[in-house]
């Protein structure tokens, strides 16, 4: 792989004209995938790319596809960019609008009405953005007709597949030009991302990127005893000072139960598990990223495929199988260079358990009672801040969707920010404002009153 850091874009064969619209932006050293894809993706190889977010996928194959793509006929939009949600359809159109020059770019979605959307693609696009969904209904309509695309690029396929939108992408790719390119980029390229590989790519390069192990050092790892009949009381406290929050449960009915319990105890919730529907893991998955519960329940299987930034805390809530699980459901929290907190729940007989487990992963942490003070200062500080359930507020939590605008409002600046705009963002961003809002943003642990009612969960 070519990541040599002394590497431009021209050396990577970008035309000039593009070399000087990133330099304008600021934009003169290529990230690694974008060293180690584009002069292949120019050069018209199908590409597979896997690396983490915030790694600059979107220039990774903007730049080739803006570089390449030829001219369009109304209707007939010659570059495709398929991606999950519309916060990352805008984001990519904005991205590759700010270097494409005379390359007329357009972006599809649903949740929008259709007269924008329909006056471009009359006038002709020569890369579409789009959503699988809004792109398959406008072809239903006659708007667009993708029998002229001949590159295609599928962004965060592994999301795309967790969101149930492979048929339609399988379904839209057959309808494009059959000696086509075909770019994927992925946060992972196991399971059904391989599968798609495997049938719509054509002797794909692959370039990875980053190490695909959780580096788990990057949370705080607590390890707290508690006995089986207050376990849901101490972490719906627990999620009160650290979340947004994924919670691991051992079976599907237990995630049910727990779910509930929680929700009864002003924390909203959802569940995702084996056992409920493809439209419910995607509802309750969408609820969790677009901030509209605080804590996520999960069974190990199903939480396979969520990628999810700014998850504040794990909690181990039934102990994982082994260390590899730990790892896994670990890794869930301080990604891409942010903190997080991990706890995990252990039961008095399971102590010694807990600890031949952490010496197999190289942690050394005592396993003690729940300490609400350690919780508060290894959580994310903006997050730790930004919601003190209080009882009054508790008691009406049921009435209000949750609303964590201020944690969730930091991620606004960031790319991945996308994620949660739209989806849930902007309700929560109008909704009332909470009681922490006003709190001071040095992340400490809180002042008297908020500390003595989170006293000793
Ligand atoms: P990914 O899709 O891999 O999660 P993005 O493509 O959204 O990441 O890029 C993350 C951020 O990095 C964006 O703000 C983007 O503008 C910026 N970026 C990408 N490539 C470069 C680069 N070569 N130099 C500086 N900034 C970059
Ligand atoms: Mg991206």
């Amino acid at each position: 792989m070519s990541d040599n850091p002394s590497t431009t874009f021209a050396r990577l064969g970008v035309p000039e004209r593009i070399c000087r619209a990133l330099e304008a932006r600021g934009i003169t050293q290529p990230f690694a995938i974008q060293a180690a894809t584009i002069t292949d993706a120019l050069a018209g190889r199908d590409v597979c790319g896997r690396a983490p977010t915030g790694s600059g996928k979107t220039l990774a194959f903007g730049i080739p596809l803006v570089a390449t793509v030829e001219r369009s006929e109304p209707h007939y939009p010659r570059g495709l960019v398929l991606a999950p949600t519309r916060e990352l359809a805008e984001q990519i159109h904005d991205e590759l609008r700010s270097f494409a020059g005379p390359v007329r770019i357009g972006v599809v979605y649903g949740g929008v009405g259709y007269g924008p959307q329909v006056t471009a693609l009359r006038k002709g696009v020569d890369v579409l953005v789009a959503c699988p969904g809004r792109l398959e209904d406008l072809i239903g309509q006659g708007l667009v007709d993708l029998g002229a695309v001949d590159r295609v690029v599928i962004d965060e396929a592994d999301r795309m597949a967790d969101m149930g939108f492979l048929p339609v992408v399988r379904r839209l790719l057959e309808q494009t030009a059959t000696d086509r390119q075909t770019v994927l980029f992925s946060a992972t390229l196991d399971g059904d991302v391989a599968h798609l590989t495997r049938d719509h790519q054509r002797d794909p390069v692959r370039h990875d990127v980053g190490d695909e192990t959780p580096d788990i050092t990057a949370a705080r790892h607590l390890f707290w005893k508690v006995d089986r009949t207050s376990r849901s009381g101490v972490l719906a406290e627990a999620i009160g000072m650290a979340w947004p929050a994924i919670v691991f449960c051992r079976t599907r009915h237990g995630s049910d139960r727990l779910a509930r319990q929680l929700d009864k105890a002003g924390i909203r919730t959802a569940a995702i598990h084996g056992g409920r529907s493809q439209a419910q893991r995607t509802r309750a998955l969408a609820d969790f990223t677009g901030g509209r519960v605080h804590a996520l329940v999960a069974t190990d299987v199903a939480a396979r495929g969520i990628h999810v930034d700014d998850v504040a805390a794990v909690f181990h809530f039934d102990p994982p199988e082994d260390h590899k699980a730990y790892i896994h459901r670990s890794g869930r929290t301080a990604r891409a260079g942010r903190s997080g907190v991990v706890v995990s729940f252990v039961a008095p007989e399971g102590v010694k358990g807990a600890r031949r487990m952490q010496r197999e992963i190289g942690l050394d942490e005592p396993v003690h009672e729940p300490d609400a003070e350690m919780l508060l200062a290894a959580a994310p500080a903006s997050v730790a801040e930004a919601y003190v359930p209080r009882r009054d507020e508790r008691e009406d939590a049921s009435h209000h969707r949750a609303d964590p605008g201020r944690s969730r409002s930091r991620n606004r600046s960031r790319r991945n920010g996308g994620q949660v705009r739209g989806t849930g963002g902007n309700q929560s961003r109008n909704g009332k404002p909470r009681n922490g809002a006003n709190q001071s943003r040095n992340g400490k642990p809180r002042n008297g009153a908020n500390q003595s009612r989170n006293g000793k969960p």
